[in-house]
């Protein structure tokens, strides 16, 4: 199975990845996480991309196409969710060149739709666990301990990019650039459109239902 996530920040497209990749044994590519790994590393790449994303601006695209370009051809036989990518029509097409030439075609496109007041109100609620970088929402999946995290205890922070000014900066560059894609997927007949206002499990109920058929049955052979 070869599935793109798109959908506005705080649509929740990490988390419904990482649960797809889980539940059907996919590789889960996000180019956000990878980005700010890198970061934190201060890799070189990660120094070159810090200003863009501290801005709420997109990174530029050749940086972006190759982490997923090289991802996929070692692993995307295995099939994969990409979450993040791609961002723009540029990315998009860079993509189907990708796969292309490792001869694989994408299954589904499932766009994670969202009310412009429920984005806002979930982007400022967002913290994250800067030691093994565990997700959570002081509103819809606060930790047990307010502030610290269930896995490790560490501290909880807000990510840079999560900061007001930035969250509206991140809400533009999306409308302009990200939003296309759905008429654009919609033209090559993969778009799947999912409400994405739920809780998490209903949410991922919404997604499993709409993927194609032999990966349902298998679903519902597991008990899952
Ligand atoms: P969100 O979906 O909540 O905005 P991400 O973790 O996907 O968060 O991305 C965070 C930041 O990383 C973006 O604002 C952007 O700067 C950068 N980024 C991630 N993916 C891409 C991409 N495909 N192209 C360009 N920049 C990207
Ligand atoms: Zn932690």
């Amino acid at each position: 199975m070869r599935i793109v996530l798109l959908g506005s920040p705080g649509a929740g497209k990490g988390t419904q990845a990482e649960l797809l990749a889980d539940r059907l044994g996919l590789i889960h590519i996000s180019t956000g996480d990878i980005l700010r790994e890198n970061v934190e590393k201060g890799t070189e790449l990660g120094l070159r991309v810090k200003k863009f994303m501290d801005k709420g601006k997109l990174v530029p695209d050749d940086l972006v196409v190759d982490i997923v370009a090289q991802r996929l051809k070692k692993e995307g036989k295995r099939g994969f969710v990409l979450d993040g990518f791609p961002r723009n029509l540029a990315q998009a097409r860079a993509l189907n060149e990708v796969l292309q030439k490792l001869d694989l075609r994408l299954d589904i496109v499932l766009y994670l739709a969202l009310k412009e007041d429920e984005i806002l109100k979930r982007l400022s609620a967002r913290l994250f666990c800067p030691n093994c970088g565990a997700n959570y929402n002081a509103i819809s999946s606060p930790p047990e301990i307010p502030g610290r995290c269930d896995n490790c205890g560490d501290r909880l922070e807000k990510r840079e990019d999560d900061q007001p000014q930035t969250i509206r900066r991140r809400l533009k560059v999306y409308e302009a650039e990200t939003a296309p894609l759905i008429g654009y997927y919609k033209t090559s007949g993969l778009l799947k459109q999912v409400p994405a206002g739920g809780k998490v499990a209903e949410v991922q109920q919404q997604i499993l239902s709409r993927l194609p058929r032999p990966v349902r049955a298998r679903e519902g052979d597991c008990g899952g």
